[in-house]
Parts: structure tokens; sequence; C-alpha cells
């Protein structure tokens, strides 16, 4: 194939044109999200519930529902200078081997060691840390990409760090564990032996593999009973989000350079962190009445938090230790099928983004099922080169599904997604995609209901919801 196109491929800002401030989106929100209860007295949480757990600044900005902008500290924004501005890449070779007239642009995040965008709001995150004189953080992980972020972020500002590693992943995943550890990071397989809920886990159940609940519950207790700790999580929160945006601010000044604007956005969201921030600048315009991209998520059939789950007030964690949340969700005891290897496997959604898709502002959740995502990964790399992480490949499908759409009806339509990981520590998935033993898994209706039972009745805010019609 040629590139002999004439326009750019690539578009790098300069180091000068990096984001200094974040954008709050909830500040042009035309209804906030409903607030977070504190999971005993169901009221509002305060700035004083959530700072023995959190960082003092990190608490305020996750109440934060006015400030639009929030400067990114000079040290965050030195940190960034490592690997930012991340490229906005135009998908030629990806609309030629489709043969569609469609413009596809995408915002590629999986450029740095942690190989995701999760190390945006990971350095913030650490540096807030810091600038409070803590000691260390603790946090969680699943399969490996936030843990590995936050590593490397906290030993850039010298803070020690606890991750607590979902003892199946912990067993079958030695790479990320490897890269954690190279950024010396402590690395607990949980359920661990050194936390009191993780103790009581073992006793009643001693083979446990561990799930995310179990993890959560574990790094939350370590930090509430160590001098100069606090916990960090990595999507989901509105601070998290915040972080994010600036994909979507980055992306934004980079279309503008070359005199394009979406009239398609789609991310991938498991917690809604990446869709959040690469949405967030174009959502404001949206918010303003202005011209706006038709807004779509993409989320695994196999995990259908949008698509199929209810709009209430739910736990963020299986252990019922986190706040309640209004959100979508498929009740805090939902579990992924076991064969589901694509990640995006949280029950719930961010309460910005489940707000925005409740009042209509994003437009469309779609669900795809894992070997079309992973067929649609096959044909990016072979186009493109980059080997997307299976999540970021939930997005790829959709676009190739845009685009495909434009090449019917003959629209030159311009595509913005977000590819917001590389595959390379994730090539178990692809092994079994290519072997042909990877498949398909869509939960009955009987499935979710189920599930449902587990989102909480709450007296004068909400009754249950096992047997109520979507919405
Ligand atoms: C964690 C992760 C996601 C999903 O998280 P969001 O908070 O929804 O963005 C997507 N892609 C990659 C590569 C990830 O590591």
């Amino acid at each position: 194939m040629s590139t002999n196109h004439g326009e750019p491929y690539k578009v790098y800002l300069s180091e000068a044109e990096i984001p200094q401030q974040f954008y709050n989106v909830r500040a042009d929100m035309a209804t906030d999200h409903a607030p977070i209860l504190h999971p005993g007295t169901l009221q509002p949480v305060t700035l004083a519930d959530l700072e023995p757990i959190f960082c003092a600044e990190l608490a305020r900005q996750e109440l934060n529902d006015r400030d639009r902008l929030i400067d990114i500290p000079e040290q965050v924004l030195d940190f960034y200078r490592m690997y930012r501005p991340s490229p906005l890449i135009r998908a030629y070779y990806l609309e030629k081997a489709l043969d569609t007239p469609a413009k596809i642009f995408y915002k590629y995040e999986g450029g740095n060691t942690s190989g995701s965008h999760k190390l945006n709001s990971a350095i913030a995150q650490a540096f807030y840390a810091k600038d409070q004189g803590l000691t260390g953080l603790t946090t969680e992980t699943g399969a490996g990409q936030w843990g590995t972020a936050m590593s490397m972020a906290c030993v850039y500002f010298g803070l020690k760090l606890d991750v607590f590693m979902v003892k199946v992943s912990y067993e079958q995943k030695p790479y990320r564990k490897i890269i954690m550890h190279t950024y010396g990071a402590d690395i607990y397989a949980s359920p661990s032996n050194t936390t009191e809920v993780g103790r009581k886990m073992l006793a009643d159940d001693p083979a446990s593999l561990g799930s995310l609940g179990t993890a959560i519950s574990e790094a939350v207790e370590r930090a509430v009973t160590s001098e100069g700790r606090r916990y960090v999580l990595g999507s989901v929160l509105n601070q998290v989000l915040m972080h994010q945006s600036i994909i979507g601010l980055e992306a934004k000044a980079a279309l503008e350079k070359l005199g394009e604007y979406p009239d398609i956005l789609i991310g991938c969201a498991g917690g809604g962190s990446n869709l959040g921030g690469l949405m967030a600048p174009f959502m404001q315009d949206r918010l303003a009445g202005q011209r706006a991209p038709h807004f779509i998520a993409v989320e695994p059939a196999s995990c259908p938090s949008m698509t199929r789950g209810r709009f209430a007030y739910d736990f963020c964690d299986l252990g019922q230790v986190t706040p309640l949340a209004k959100m979508y969700t498929l009740g805090h005891a939902f579990m992924p099928s076991a064969n589901h290897a694509g990640g995006l496997r949280y029950h719930g959604m961010s309460p910005i983004l489940s707000q925005l898709y409740h009042d209509g502002y994003l437009d469309e959740a779609r669900a795809v099922e894992q070997t079309s995502v992973f067929e649609a990964a096959v044909t990016f790399a072979r186009a493109e080169g980059t080997l997307p992480a299976p999540e970021s490949a939930h997005a790829v499908r959709v676009a190739i599904d845009e685009a495909l759409r434009c090449k019917q009806s003959g629209e030159a339509k311009t595509i913005l997604f977000g590819l917001t990981g590389n595959g390379t520590l994730d090539l178990a998935a692809y092994s079994s995609y290519l072997d042909g033993t990877m498949s398909d898994y869509i939960p009955t209706d009987a499935d979710l209901a189920r599930s449902f039972q587990s989102i909480p009745r709450l007296p004068g805010i909400q009754e249950g919801f096992a047997d109520e019609s979507q919405g």
C-alpha cells in the first residue's frame, strides 16, 4: 500500500500544546449525577467521609461540580512530557482495507510502558498524594493495567505502593506482575493473609481465587489502617474522568489543526474513564447547544451494563465497602462468564456517563460479542500495524461497522475513536481467538434478573429491581 495521500498520517501536538488544565464536564451538565451515598447512613457523602480513604485534593475533585477547569500541576505536566502528547492517527490503511469513504481517526494511548491511558490518572493521583505528604498508596488490580500504571507513578514520586492483585490473575498473568515489581511495587495475591478481610475470606474458602471486590476490600483496609497511606482507584470516579479529559482536549486540538470535527465519536466503556475523557470537550459543545458528534459507548455483550442494566443506586464493589452510586448497573454481584477474555468486566458505569446517557446527551450504547471484537482487532492490526488491547478493540469493532455503513451509503463521515491500549500482554486472548477456542456468551434475561437482585432496596430511595421493566 502506498502512503501517497499527501496528508499527514500522525498529528502530534508540540509539548507546549499539552493542555494545561483538566476539563470538569460536571460544571456544564444540565443535570448533575445523583449524589454518591454513604453506605451506612445513606446520606450524600461529604469531604469528611472521603478524606480517611482518598487523598484530600482527590476527595475535593470527586465532589467538585462547579469548577470547569482545574490547573494541571507542573509536576504532573513534567511527567506527561515523557509520553504525551499522544498521537492522533488517521487510519488511512484501515480506510483502504475497508474501501470506505469515511475518514477514520484514532487517538492512541498505548505508547507508554503501562500500555494504556490509565497512566494519565495514575500520575495525577500519585502527585496529589505526594503533595499532601503521604508516604504511600494502596490499590487493587485485576488483569494488571491499573496496577502497572500506579507502580510507574508511585516510583516517580517516591511513594510506596501496595497492589492487591486478584489471585487468579496473579497466578495466570505473570508479566504485568513483573513490570510492577520492576517499578518497585509490593504485590499481594488477593485474598491475602495480610489483612483482616483477606484472612476471613481465606478462612471461609482457602482455595479462593479472589475477585476485584475482594481486592478492593483489602486495599481499602490497608489504606485506612496504615499511617500516611490512602487508597486510589483507576476508573469510574469523577476525578478519573476529569484527569482523562487530557485525551479529548489533545484530540480536539489536533483535529482543529486539520480543520476536522468528528461526526461520530466512539469509545469502549468499562468503568467509563477513557470514553468520558475522550468525549469531554466535545460533550462541552453538545451541552452548549453547539455542533457535536454522535457519541457511541461500546461494551461487551457479556457484561452489558448500559444496554441492559438498570439506572439505579448500587455498590461500586462486591464487598459493599464502597459508597453507593447511581449508575447503569447489572447488580454488584454480577460476574461475567468465565470465557470472557476481553476486559471491560465491571458491573457498573461511571455516574457521569450514566447520567449523560440517561439524559440523551451520550447518544448510544452498543454491545458487541467478543469473537467479532477480536476479528476487528486482527483486521486493524494487519492494516494499521498496532495490536490493540482487547478493551480497545471494542471501539475498533464499532468504528469499522460505522465505516462500512458509510461505504454503503456513500457518506464521507469523520469518525474518531479511542485506541486505549496495546495488546502485547494480552496474547493469550488473541491465541484463543486465533485457534478457534474463543466463544461468545450473552447472559440471558434470567441471568440478569438474578444479578439485579443484588441492587439494594433503599427505603425511601429505591425499591427492588429484579422484575421491573428496563429503564
Ligand atoms: C482499563 C482499560 C479500559 C477500560 O476502562 P475505562 O475506565 O472504561 O476507560 C479500556 N482500555 C484499556 C486498554 C484499559 O486498560
